[in-house]
């Protein structure tokens, strides 16, 4: 059975072709204009491709409130030609097949809790660090939405006493999107995120902001596991940094087994940088299964 997936980016759009075990047959990347210009493409490429139905994880802010006038739109993004569109709606007019629709990371921590690092777990998160910073949450095998949805990625954090950095948030001057994302690590450091591998500042100060944020994350969630991606993350030596400083501010205080294992409790990706695109296809499969 063929399954649409599209990733839908502020930058790109992936779209993919997958089948029910989350293998993806083919794949293609084109760049996010203007819905006018974009969505015609997207609606090109999957028509006549015999999907049973797609699933589409959105850049956001996203209304995924289906009894919300405006359920499948993506609201006050500060990226304006898309601001208040209906994706899912002028997309199903086409294609005419169930679309199943959450936030980008949401999709990613499907994909994980599906097919990756939190396959069979009761709970757990996935925390994109890249563009932006963004938490799904995964509970009971459901994705958490709550009244809107999380936005973890803008929890608010105590700043390093040596650094005087004014963040790249324009809501918040210490939260860890604007701390810690890929664009605040180049605006801080004045140089490109990989070109900083062997600034061990750097990864100090990154690994300082990212424990903070997943030490609240432990604090209020309890997830069993934590699953961490995104382009900063290829980054692998933030893997001890971070694992030893959150053990370090719990200080002992949640005393658990998975703690104690911290190496096997924060984790990489498990899906080489497809959980985003495989969670499309686990959202399409969903939405067909509840139609
Ligand atoms: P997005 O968040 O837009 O989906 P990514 O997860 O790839 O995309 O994140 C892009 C960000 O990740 C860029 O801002 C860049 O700073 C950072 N990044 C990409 N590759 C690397 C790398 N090898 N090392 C460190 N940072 C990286
Ligand atoms: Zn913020």
């Amino acid at each position: 059975m063929l399954i649409g997936a599209l990733e839908a980016g502020g930058t790109k759009m992936v779209l993919a072709i997958g089948n029910e075990n989350g293998e993806i047959l083919e794949q293609v990347s084109i760049p996010t204009e203007t819905p006018e210009i974009t969505v015609p493409r997207i609606i090109d490429y999957f028509k006549n491709k015999n999907i049973k139905a797609l699933g589409i994880g959105s850049f956001g802010p996203v209304d995924l409130d289906r009894n919300s006038k405006t359920y499948g739109y993506i609201t006050s993004t500060p990226k304006l030609a898309w601001a208040n569109y209906d994706i899912v709606g002028n997309i199903k007019k086409e294609l005419n097949v169930p679309i199943g629709f959450d936030t980008d990371v949401n999709g990613s921590a499907l994909g994980e809790a599906t097919w990756g690092s939190l396959k069979g777990l009761e709970s757990g998160i996935y925390i994109t660090v890249g563009t932006g910073v963004g938490v799904g949450v995964c509970i009971n095998g459901g994705l958490l939405h709550g009244m809107l949805h999380p936005e973890a990625g803008h929890v608010l954090l105590s700043k390093h006493p040596e650094d005087d950095f004014d963040g790249v948030c324009p809501y918040h001057p210490n939260c860890i999107e604007g701390l810690a994302s890929g664009p605040a690590i180049e605006k801080r450091w004045h140089k490109k995120a990989y070109e900083l591998a062997d600034n061990d500042k750097v990864w100090e100060l990154e690994a300082f902001y990212l424990a903070q944020g997943i030490a609240n994350y432990i604090l209020c969630l309890s997830p069993h596991r934590i699953v961490l991606g995104g382009g900063v993350m290829h980054q692998e030596q933030l893997f001890p940094l971070i694992r030893s400083q959150v053990v370090s501010m719990l200080n002992g205080y949640v005393d658990t087994p998975q703690i104690k294992d911290i190496d096997s409790y924060i984790v990489p990706a498990a899906l080489n940088g497809d959980q985003g695109i495989m969670g499309c296809i686990k959202l399409g499969l969903l939405e067909l299964e509840a139609v």
